[in-house]
């Protein structure tokens, strides 16, 4: 089942996202904070928040070509070999004319960041900067330890949420990428079928999209899946 390779991979990064917000809260707490308000006190939050949402950013772009990786190869039907970040698949009749093409995983990573998904609507890398001057201005205005525990821990969530968007966004978008690459011209749209799902999923559940015209994830947190459908003629 699709999913599962994702919340296996995504779980570890939760944990060193855990590890890399509570050392944050530690290096801050051992900062003074009578002086906070000074320009040297911004520059120390700064940089620490900035080091913080650096290693989790690093470690979210590899974790995002692990995705695209696999859902890529999980949906192509035509994979010829593996190297590295690179898939080597063909298009093209298997008995006629074919034509050797590479997957790039990293390439789809760093394109994908860029383009804003139409539904999901956020621009990951404005986002990101964001983030890192919400979570410097929130922890700066804080008027004790306690808080500041607080507003890092807040900062966690967020990027925490975002990041696993992101997982489940990229994967998603590997998979159709695997099937158009097979040349499948349709999908049916797959609810998880059970009472967690939304109306407006509900409502495509078993439908036939076609690749090129399919929107999903829908929203965050949704969890529909496709499968290929083949028309048939007559
Ligand atoms: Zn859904």
């Amino acid at each position: 089942m699709r999913y599962e390779y994702t919340d296996k991979i995504y779980k570890k990064y939760a944990l060193l996202i855990v590890r890399a917000f509570n050392s944050l809260n530690r290096e801050l707490i051992g900062l003074d904070f009578d002086e906070l308000n000074a320009g040297e006190g911004y520059k120390a939050v700064s940089e620490k928040v900035n080091k913080t949402y650096k290693k989790c950013y690093d470690e979210l772009i590899d974790i995002l070509i692990l995705f695209s990786l696999h859902y890529f190869e999980d949906s192509c039907e035509n994979v010829t070999s593996k190297n590295g970040d690179k898939i080597k698949y063909f298009v093209g009749k298997r008995d006629g004319f074919r034509k050797e093409k590479t997957f790039d995983a990293r390439k789809f990573v760093e394109k994908y960041l860029e383009k804003v998904n139409p539904i999901v609507k956020y621009i990951f890398n404005n986002e990101y900067e964001r983030k890192i001057s919400r979570a410097v201005e929130s922890i700066l205005t804080s008027s004790n330890k306690a808080e500041i525990k607080k507003q890092v821990d807040i900062a966690m969530k967020y990027w925490n949420r975002q990041a696993k968007q992101a997982g489940d966004n990229i994967s998603m978008a590997a998979y159709i990428e695997g099937f158009n690459s097979s040349g499948i011209e349709y999908v049916k749209w797959e609810t998880q079928e059970d009472e967690r799902v939304c109306p407006t999923c509900s409502k495509r559940d078993g439908k036939i999209y076609r690749i090129d015209k399919i929107i999903i994830p829908l929203h965050y947190n949704c969890r529909c899946n496709i499968v290929p459908y083949i028309k048939k003629t007559e």
